[in-house]
């Protein structure tokens, strides 16, 4: 058992005096000082009989405590960061379908969680802060002594996450010391990380894309993570001049809020240079990537990812071809096509995209059923459609639920998404399935326009033709101040013809 997949060792890279956890006026958290208090951290539960394997949950306010209480608790116990805007049933059924031993709160921050986590008779541990950022105590909770004491090993549980739930009710993804030191090791040769680097975190601490790629992939490469509450558009700009981070990891739809604001910072973009920024979880259209690289200057990685992988499968290169509609090169596991019998798929033909590597989670949790569908000769069945093209480069077309199943015909999603998000006019765009009585269903599209620009549905459906065959033009398109999102900023294509009142 190799030594060096696990949060233990991870936490050993940095220079000692260097920061590795910040956050906007308050001294850094130094590496020697994470290092000690992940320690401090493990002695605390062991003292409160929690050890390796065993469930904590966390549900704290965004923020750098978040941060370093996932990097100190998974260092010998598991993890089960939750979304803190959560109300009570919500908390009532992740606790029950958890099952921790303990749920961590931030003394003085009021959480419906806390009531909840009583209920059930599961302790609740008070986190105080203290003045570094992300230091903290841990207070509170019944003496006891663990079975399994000490540092967590290679194989045993270091985070469980839900899925996002885009697609269907959330599954529970277990995910090992080695699954998420592996994919942090995969984006820091992604992106070239070092302990130059400092990345401005503004993604949800519940969600793999945070966890990993913004907090995990800096510590491990010997860098900082700067902790903030949040994504506020508002505050962007400004908290890029304060904080100086050579880059940042987001969803689209906060690049592209990003961008709408750009014009009024370009000030602030010219004195601070990103070497970088990344995209992953969604789709980033096409025209969006190559304005964010011509604004910023710098290249738009955009990466595949997703939690069952403990987020990153594949991305365009940092150097070389960035294919603006692919999500890139395979970029740790190996990264397959395969059709409906479990037969691998040649370059250039479309099926299904599966995965294999040490990033990739053993399996869903008390799911046989979930299991039986996603594993199939060793490799993990992603859910999503694509091909790899002639370069190598995954080509996604949709997620396999996603896919408009007109009469027969079936209609990328993300193909039609990329053309209508190429109209000058249009700031975002996503089609979606309308129930149709005869085709069963037709091809729908939701679109917000950009500030000042007027456009008809008849417009935009001959700007679509030009591009899209006959069959793949949206039949009816819907214009929206806001297209409705999830909790990890994803835009929710399936249920939308419902929320919308739509049916041909
Ligand atoms: P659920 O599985 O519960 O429906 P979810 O799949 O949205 O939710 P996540 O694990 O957060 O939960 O997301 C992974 C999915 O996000 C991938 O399977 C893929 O469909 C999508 N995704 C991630 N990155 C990209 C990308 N760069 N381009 C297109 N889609 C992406
Ligand atoms: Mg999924």
């Amino acid at each position: 058992m190799s030594a060096t997949r696990t949060l233990e060792t991870l936490l050993g890279r940095g220079a000692p005096g260097a920061p590795a956890i910040r956050a906007p006026g308050r001294p850094p958290l130094t590496h020697a000082a994470l290092r000690t208090l992940a320690a401090e951290t493990v002695a605390a539960l062991n003292a409160r009989g929690i050890g390796r394997g065993d469930r904590v949950a966390i549900v704290l306010p965004n923020g750098p405590e978040m941060a370093a209480a996932f990097l100190c608790l998974a260092a010998g116990a598991s993890t089960a960061p939750l979304n803190p805007a959560y109300r009570s049933e919500d908390f009532s059924f992740y606790l029950q379908d958890l099952r921790p031993k303990a749920l961590v709160v931030q003394r003085g921050v009021e959480t419906p969680a806390r009531a909840v986590a009583e209920g059930l008779g599961i302790p609740v541990l008070e986190l105080v802060p203290g003045a570094a950022a992300g230091s903290f105590t841990l207070e509170g909770g019944p003496a006891g002594t663990p079975a399994r004491p000490g540092m967590a090993q290679e194989e045993e549980e270091a985070l469980v996450l839900h899925t996002s739930g885009t697609t269907a009710r959330p599954k529970i993804v277990p995910l090992s010391q080695r699954n998420i030191a592996a994919s942090a090791a995969h984006i820091g040769a992604t992106l070239e990380l070092s302990a130059d680097d400092a990345c401005l975190n503004i993604m949800p601490l519940f969600h793999i894309h945070g966890l990993i790629a913004a907090v995990l992939s800096s510590v491990a490469a010997g860098g900082a993570v700067c902790c903030t509450p949040g994504f506020d558009a508002l505050r962007f700009y400004r908290l890029i001049e304060e904080e100086r981070p050579s880059w940042y990891t987001a969803v689209p739809t906060m690049h592209q809020a990003i961008l709408g604001r750009a014009e009024r910072n370009a000030e602030i973009i010219a004195r601070v240079p990103l070497r970088f920024i990344r995209s992953s979880s969604a789709s980033m259209p096409g025209p969006v990537m190559e304005q964010m690289e011509a604004v910023f200057g710098c290249p738009l990685v955009e990466s595949y990812g997703m939690t069952e992988a403990a987020h990153q499968m594949a991305s365009n290169p940092l150097r070389g071809t960035r294919k603006p509609g692919a999500v890139g090169l395979p970029a740790g596991p190996e990264v397959g096509i395969m059709d409906e019998d479990g037969g691998l798929l040649p370059r250039g033909e479309v099926g299904e995209v599966v995965i294999r590597g040490p990033n990739v989670t053993a399996g869903y949790e008390a799911n046989p059923e979930a299991n039986a569908k996603a594993f199939s000769d060793g490799w993990f069945r992603t859910g999503d459609q694509g091909m790899l093209d002639a370069d190598g480069y995954l080509q996604l077309t949709g997620r396999l639920k996603e896919i408009i199943n007109r009469g027969g015909e079936k209609v990328s999603p993300l193909e039609v998404d990329g053309v209508l998000s190429a109209h000058e006019g249009v700031a975002q765009a996503l089609c979606f399935a309308i129930p149709h009585g005869k085709l069963g269903e037709e091809v729908g599209a939701a679109v917000v326009l950009r500030e000042g620009a007027e456009l008809t549905e008849r417009e935009l459906r001959d700007f679509a033709a030009l591009h899209l065959a006959e069959f793949k033009v949206p039949r009816k398109v819907v214009f929206l101040d806001e297209i409705p999102k999830g909790a990890t900023g994803k835009l929710m294509r399936i249920g939308l013809a419902e929320k919308l009142g739509l049916s041909l």
